[in-house]
């Protein structure tokens, strides 16, 4: 047995700066994101929260 555990690995986007666990939705948003320069609540959805409250 070889899996590794590595730390939470997050994929974010260059964009706007959100965090995603999988790199498709990172790389879905960087797409939306520099096409339409806001973002898009489905693809926002799947990004990690802060760990800083907001707001
Ligand atoms: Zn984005």
């Amino acid at each position: 047995m070889d899996m590794e555990q590595n730390d939470q690995q997050l994929y974010e986007c260059s964009e706007c700066h959100l965090k995603y666990k999988d790199k498709e939705w990172a790389e879905k948003c960087r797409a939306w994101c520099r096409k339409h320069q806001s973002c898009n609540l489905e693809i926002t959805a799947h990004a990690e929260k802060p760990e800083t409250s907001l707001g």
